[in-house]
């Protein structure tokens, strides 16, 4: 009997570390969805038709954890590099610009224009294009969390550790999901909250780039690093300090993931 709990234990805390780095890789269910559905009321009607002819009821909210549900499944190995671009610190916005350009491996950046791609492309199949717009909101989400275009020597803030009211936790999962989970709000209630960008915030947002989107999220990254240390003890004051930071992300995501929609379906 003893043998056999002595066995479970093991088998569990394995379990356990086998899945925390997969655990800690992309904006929790909460800011994939808001990103999602802030996307949704930013759609041109043509968009709208377009999502629905892919998705069919599927909301771009619902189909915007697909890309981490997958991590499950062995098959799906190769797109473990499709959700963050690891960028160094001390870069200028031409810097990244050429960095971007450069980088030849797999990375969230690079990936999505091919997702766009096979969406326009008249000879993909529909499960071709159900899987290249999941992947697409759940990339576009990613790509607006600051901690995915972060640093290669800390895995993006995963091994910088710190406590949030007291748990341990890590830089990376403090922005993938703490912050969001302790706004208690759930992702309709959030994305109502946070969408009413201001006129100039909303006309810079439309005519940015995919790489400028990507500067933006390395611009809070930096801010991130510079405000928070290792065993740093985060709770209410980083949530003050913060939030604003945190909402203003997850709405340009919603942007970003609209304007790609815009164009694909204009
Ligand atoms: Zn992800």
């Amino acid at each position: 009997m003893m043998n056999r709990i002595k066995i479970l234990k093991a088998a569990l805390a394995l379990a356990v570390v086998a899945y925390l780095p997969l655990n800690a890789n992309a904006w929790g269910m909460l800011g994939h969805r808001i990103v999602g559905q802030v996307a949704e009321s930013h759609l041109s009607s043509r968009a709208l038709k377009g999502v629905k002819s892919v998705l069919g009821y599927e909301s771009l909210a619902m189909a915007s954890n697909w890309g981490d549900f997958i991590k499950s499944d062995p098959a799906y190995d190769y797109l473990y590099t499709w959700h963050f671009v690891n960028l160094p610190g001390g870069l200028d916005k031409q810097g990244i610009f050429d960095l971007l350009d450069q980088e030849q491996a797999p990375n969230v950046y690079n990936k999505i224009p091919e997702m766009i791609k096979i969406l326009k492309d008249k000879q993909s199949t529909s499960d071709q294009k159900v899987q290249a717009m999941r992947l697409l909101v759940h990339m576009v989400g990613d790509l607006n969390q600051p901690m995915h275009t972060a640093r290669k020597e800390d895995l993006g803030g995963n091994k910088v550790t710190v406590t949030w009211f007291g748990e341990k936790s890590n830089l990376h999962r403090v922005w993938d999901e703490a912050l969001i989970d302790y706004q208690q709000l759930s992702y309709t209630e959030y994305a109502r909250a946070i969408d009413h960008p201001s006129a100039d915030q909303l006309s810079a947002w439309k005519n940015s780039t995919l790489k400028d989107f990507v500067y933006g999220s390395y611009l809070a990254c930096n801010k991130i690093y510079a405000e928070t240390k290792p065993d740093d003890r985060l709770s209410y004051k980083y949530n003050f300090q913060f939030v604003g930071l945190l909402n203003e992300q997850l709405l340009k995501g919603g942007i970003c993931l609209a304007n790609i929609l815009n164009d694909i379906y204009k």
